[in-house]
This record gives structure tokens, C-alpha cells and sequence, in this order.
């Protein structure tokens, strides 16, 4: 369980880490980025307060995020070109977890 998932969890409200100090201690030190795959999400629509939800998810396709990057969530095609490369779509998670892990070391 990522540490977002477990402020959830908590009724923390949405927003409220940004601006906090990101805690880097235990990743790789040459790298802000903190990618990850996971199955490909469709269906997006925005909520209420304007953040991006998605209604479903493919489980053969598979993305990656990475806010680092200026990945914002929500549909592809708003992403900047940057983002759309490392996004993919990916065939498999291995392909997908690869595109995250170069990412993580350095970016494309
Ligand atoms: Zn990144």
C-alpha cells in the first residue's frame, strides 16, 4: 500500500500533500521521479472539484505515471508530449515496469 493510498485510508483530504516536502530518503538519489505502472485507465471524466477519475481499466494494457514528469492523470490526450512517450500504452507490465524503471533512473 503506497503512502497516498494509506492517507486516503485516513479521510485525509484530496489536495492536502501538495506543497508538503517530498521525503526522498529512500529512493535513488539521483532521481526526483517516482513512476509506476498500472493497468491502463479509461473512461475518465472529471469530479466535482475537477480532478480526473476513471470509470475503468483495461487489464491487458498497461501505463505509466509519473508526476515528476507533469503527468497530471486523467486521458492521454491532455498530456504533454513528454508525458504521452512515457505513457505508452504498454503491452505487458514487464514493457510497463521497463518505461517506469528508465524513468525513474534518469528519463528517457
Ligand atoms: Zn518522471
Amino acid at each position: 500500500m503506497g503512502w497516498r493510498e494509506s492517507l486516503d485510508t485516513l479521510g485525509f483530504p484530496d489536495g492536502w500533500w501538495f506543497g508538503r516536502q517530498p521525503d526522498y530518503s529512500d529512493k535513488h538519489p539521483n532521481s526526483g521521479h517516482h513512476p509506476y505502472a498500472r493497468p491502463l485507465h479509461m473512461g475518465w471524466s472529471k469530479d466535482a472539484r475537477g480532478h480526473w477519475v476513471s470509470s475503468s481499466e483495461d487489464a491487458n494494457t498497461w501505463e505509466v505515471i509519473c508526476e515528476e514528469c507533469g503527468d497530471r492523470d486523467g486521458p492521454v490526450e491532455t498530456q504533454s508530449d513528454k508525458v504521452k512517450a512515457r505513457r505508452g500504452p504498454y503491452s505487458s507490465k514487464e514493457l510497463a515496469e521497463d518505461a517506469a524503471t528508465r524513468d525513474f533512473n534518469g528519463g528517457l
